[in-house]
């Protein structure tokens, strides 16, 4: 089925025009042969009238002559009204045959000669029956007989006459079953052979667009799913018709994501190289110089330094973010699970946050009832529980305690980080764990993170099969959790 050159927009008109045009053609076909079937039924009710009509006049003259005898014999009053009722009958019987046959111009002629000859006999009555009124009477039977043949041969010439005009009718009434069940089996020919062609032309529509169109709809849908999966795409769909111009598009992005792709690469390599090991050893430099190994500095210079080690150490936080983000997105962030122990975690976490929560005077403790070992990555579990206890601290009042709690439940560890900040708002429950969403209170202090780690926690939780949520009761604190397989 070569239909490739064609834009959809015909495809679909086709699709329309194609079936509407059979139907029509085959409806009037059939409208043409009812037609023809009811021409043919009309006719040969015609010719029945004809038929009829005639054999009435024929037998209305019979039964006239019939009467003129029986009035010769017998002129009663009941007998002449016969008559007289059956001579009316005639003209009426000879103007419904004239209607009938003024279709035809052969059969006026064949009534005009009917006409002729019943008048003709109507006279030759009238005469017989005013001769019998002025007083020439029929005696007896064998007079009537007489009488009778003398009618009756006059009437010859209008039954020869009626003849010629109905030998056409008989024929077409003899011949009108056939030609009718001609036309019956025609229609029942047309009918089944239209139904078999609009199936067929349904199927064979219904291929030309799935193979046009529907496969090669596939082929782009497929494309679309490789793009997001960063795999190589089909090869191009031939054609010039829209899907055609829409893959070729979806090549041309592919070539380019591929290329953003290779130009993220290098900045990633750059910011991982170029810019985090320098800061590093920046930030090794400055500790070094705050434990006075270089000389001793004033009041003024510890705050200068303690405030670049601070800017230092974000910029380190926010580097390492953004390449664990990375990480995430290639699908690269992978964790090797090890046993563990509920309250080593909980200490090496507690001891990495312990200057900030010194600063603002927090205590930290860990509540449990006692070790709970589970299988997880400790650097990467360590990280998402400094990343909690680092926001707890952040949002927590100076003074107040911030709790590591560890609990054994049937088939899962669950660790909480439990404070006494200003909570989570329940809109914000699901969203935090998203890139980049931070609750905005109008205290600034959203501008000290960069609303990734909890994105990455969520990430390194799931890599463990489990899942991290938070309850809060907004205004009196939240409790991060963690649940993680054991
Ligand atoms: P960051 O802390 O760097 O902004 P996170 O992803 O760790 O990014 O947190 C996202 C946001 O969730 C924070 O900006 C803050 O608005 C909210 N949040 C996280 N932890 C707490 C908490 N313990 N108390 C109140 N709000 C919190």
């Amino acid at each position: 089925m070569r239909n490739v050159q064609l834009k959809l927009a015909h495809k679909m008109l086709l699709l329309v025009v194609l079936p509407l045009s059979f139907e029509l053609l085959f409806v009037s076909i059939l409208a043409v042969l009812l037609r023809n079937a009811e021409i043919e039924l009309h006719r040969e009710t015609h010719s029945k009238a004809v038929i009829s009509e005639s054999n009435e006049l024929v037998k209305n003259l019979y039964d006239t002559s019939s009467a003129l005898v029986a009035y010769a014999v017998n002129p009663s009053q009941q007998v002449t009204a016969e008559y007289l009722k059956r001579v009316e009958l005639l003209p009426l019987r000879l103007r419904t045959l004239e209607l009938l046959v003024a279709g035809s111009e052969r059969q006026k002629a064949a009534f005009a000669e009917v006409y002729a000859s019943t008048n003709q006999t109507l006279g030759l009555l009238k005469k017989v029956k005013d001769d019998l009124d002025s007083g020439e009477k029929v005696g007896n039977l064998a007079s009537a007989g007489v009488l009778r043949k003398r009618i009756t041969s006059s009437a010859g010439a209008l039954i020869t006459h009626v003849h010629e005009l109905v030998a056409e009718e008989r024929q077409i009434e003899e011949v009108a079953p056939q030609v009718q069940a001609r036309i019956r089996q025609l229609i029942v020919f047309v009918l089944i052979g239209g139904i078999l062609l609009s199936i067929a032309l349904a199927v064979y529509l219904a291929l030309f667009v799935s193979q046009g169109t529907v496969s090669r709809l596939q082929v782009l849908m497929d494309n679309t799913r490789r793009i997001v999966g960063r795999q190589a795409l089909n090869p191009k769909i031939g054609g010039s018709d829209e899907i055609a111009h829409l893959d070729s598009t979806f090549h041309d992005m592919s070539k380019e994501l591929e290329l953003a792709e290779k130009q993220k690469q290098e900045v990633i390599s750059m910011v991982s190289h170029d810019l985090r090991s320098p800061l590093m050893s920046l930030d090794f430099s400055l500790t070094l110089i705050g434990t006075g190994k270089y000389g001793d500095l004033n009041e003024k210079g510890h705050k200068e330094l303690t405030s670049a080690e601070n800017s230092v150490k974000r910029l380190i936080r926010l580097i390492n973010d953004l390449l664990d983000i990375e990480k995430i997105e290639s699908g690269k962030l992978s964790v090797l699970k090890m046993p563990l122990s509920f309250l080593t975690l909980s200490e090496h976490s507690i001891d990495a946050v312990q200057a900030l929560a010194a600063a603002k005077q927090i205590k930290v403790e860990t509540q449990s009832a006692g070790d709970i070992e589970f299988p997880g990555d400790s650097d990467r579990l360590e990280q998402v529980v400094i990343n909690l206890l680092g926001n707890a601290i952040k949002f927590s009042p100076n003074n107040s305690v911030v709790i590591v709690k560890g609990e054994e439940k049937d088939n899962f560890v669950e660790i909480r980080v439990i404070d006494s900040g200003p909570g989570i708002p329940a809109s914000y429950r699901k969203k935090v764990f998203e890139r980049f969403q931070q609750v905005s209170r109008g205290d600034g202090k959203e501008k000290e993170g960069t609303g990734l780690g909890l994105a990455i926690s969520r990430a390194i939780v799931e890599a463990h099969g489990g899942t991290i949520g938070v309850d809060s009761e907004e205004g009196k604190g939240s409790s991060f959790w963690i649940r993680l397989p054991s």
